[in-house]
């Protein structure tokens, strides 16, 4: 692979974990992702089947026991298409209380933060028994306030069954 930036030959480094800033969040470490970087400092990762790691990495936040922060918010409302004017009117707050809280000017309060996650499952279309699950067993473990989440390292094969490649 050429790199972009110089149009030199990249070096190919095989499953590495790769830092996934593109995601939009801080804590989330790709394992086993095919790199390429250049002597320039250009890196470009090829990370395989992005809707179904996107879809993963938000089942995780869902899950998550703590309020979501801001990134954490934009990402959810990101992954399923809706804008911030959609989400707002879906969950009864203005335009601006969405902002203020994707970019953590204000705190998500526990309800609307649960009730962002019911929508984001609803138009996911994850299955009613995760859905039950999630409201019986996760929610009311859900703490007030924000604590530091351990960074999600996930494993390529949690999300994607296609062959890493070889050739570079
Ligand atoms: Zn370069």
């Amino acid at each position: 692979m050429k790199c972009p930036a110089c149009g030199k030959e990249m070096t190919h480094i095989s499953a590495e974990d790769y830092h996934y800033l593109e995601s939009g969040l801080d804590n989330v470490i790709l394992r086993g992702i095919d790199v390429f970087r250049c002597p320039c400092g250009e890196e470009v990762a090829r990370i395989p089947s992005i809707d179904e790691l996107h879809t993963l990495i938000g089942r995780k936040l869902v899950k998550k026991n703590s309020l979501l922060n801001g990134k954490e918010i934009r990402f959810l409302r990101k992954n399923i298409g809706v804008s911030a004017q959609k989400l707002a009117r879906q969950m009864g707050v203005d335009n601006a209380t969405i902002s203020r809280w994707e970019n953590n000017k204000q705190r998500i309060t526990k309800s609307h933060d649960l009730h962002l996650r019911l929508i984001y499952c609803n138009m996911k279309r994850i299955p009613p028994e995760e859905i039950s699950h999630l409201i019986q067993e996760e929610f009311p473990k859900v703490q007030e306030g924000y604590t530091d989440i351990p960074t999600h390292v996930i494993p390529r094969a949690e999300w994607s069954k296609e062959h890493s490649c070889i050739s570079s």
